[in-house]
């Protein structure tokens, strides 16, 4: 508040200055709009139709792939994790949550609105409310997968606390929930499941040929995600051949590693040190 006053204040000075009449400051201050860092990218992912657009194309190029895999017992998805041996055993996808299957827009909307940035209390919150929407295409794709015999799993960092709701969340929907197979695999729900989801991978391809990896974040596809922009394109180029393949990759440009790589993945520096950090980032036209 007092901030706002100063700069309240400090704009009449400038407005003096440059002979304008304060009048016409006072209503330019009264109608000044917060920002936050995420108010475009929250209105494209909730209200543009290209958001929908990118999603559907990604779930109908996911459902081509999940033919060709099913006719191809070398294909897998997952070969650090898969091993050997692998062909005879039945199809299975991986896929994300958040941002992938489910549309949490109203979350980071109420972040906007309130200045707020992420924090595991509001964030558990939210997912206790069960408001969650599906990502356009994803419930029509993954009930395909389901009706062409491919068990659907859900590795997803959400805690283990938070299965209950989201599974709640996700009936009402229809997406496949696993029948008698646990297909929600949360973070922490075993010791070594960590935020890195190899383990949880290879807890999948243990039993089952992974066709697809479905994600919106690096770290769905490989836990070589949390390097600097340079590291994670090296590991994008090697590989490269998997893009639109075996890794199908949906739209985020609200949050993700790729936002914090510009200040380390580094969540305990302050949101001026964030913001700073990113736009030294920007490689910018000289305006020349
Ligand atoms: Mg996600």
């Amino acid at each position: 508040m007092i901030a706002t006053l100063k700069r309240a204040a400090g704009a009449v000075a400038m407005a003096t200055l440059l002979g304008l009449t304060v009048s016409a400051c006072t209503q330019s201050t009264q109608s000044m709009v917060p920002a936050h860092d995420n108010l475009n990218a929250t209105l494209w992912m909730q209200q543009s139709v290209e958001f929908q657009g990118t999603a559907r194309a990604a779930y109908a190029l996911a459902a081509l792939r999940l033919e060709q895999a099913l006719a191809d017992r070398t294909w897998t998805a997952v070969p650090e994790e898969q091993g050997s041996d692998y062909a005879a055993r039945p199809p299975a996808i991986i896929v994300d949550l958040d941002e992938t299957v489910l549309d949490n827009s109203r979350y980071q909307a109420w972040l906007t609105l309130n200045g707020q940035t992420f924090s595991q209390e509001s964030w558990a919150r939210f997912c206790h409310a069960r408001i969650s929407t599906p990502v356009a295409g994803s419930v029509e794709f993954l009930r395909q997968a389901e009706g062409r015999g491919v068990k659907v799993f859900y590795i997803s960092n959400r805690t283990a606390d938070l299965e209950e709701s989201t599974r709640a969340n996700m009936a009402r929907f229809g997406y496949p929930l696993g029948g008698n197979v646990d297909t929600f695999l949360m973070a922490r729900e075993r010791p070594d499941w960590g935020s890195a989801k190899s383990t949880r991978r290879a807890h999948v391809a243990r039993d089952y040929r992974v066709l697809l990896n479905i994600g919106d974040n690096f770290g769905d596809f490989t836990d070589a995600y949390r390097g600097s922009a340079a590291d994670r394109q090296k590991v994008m180029d090697a590989n490269a051949a998997r893009i639109g393949r075996q890794w199908i990759f949906l739209a985020n440009p609200s949050y993700g590693s790729w936002e914090s790589a510009p200040f380390g993945h580094d969540f305990k520096k302050q949101a001026d040190e964030q913001r700073a950090a990113k736009r030294a980032a920007l490689d910018a036209w000289d305006g020349k």
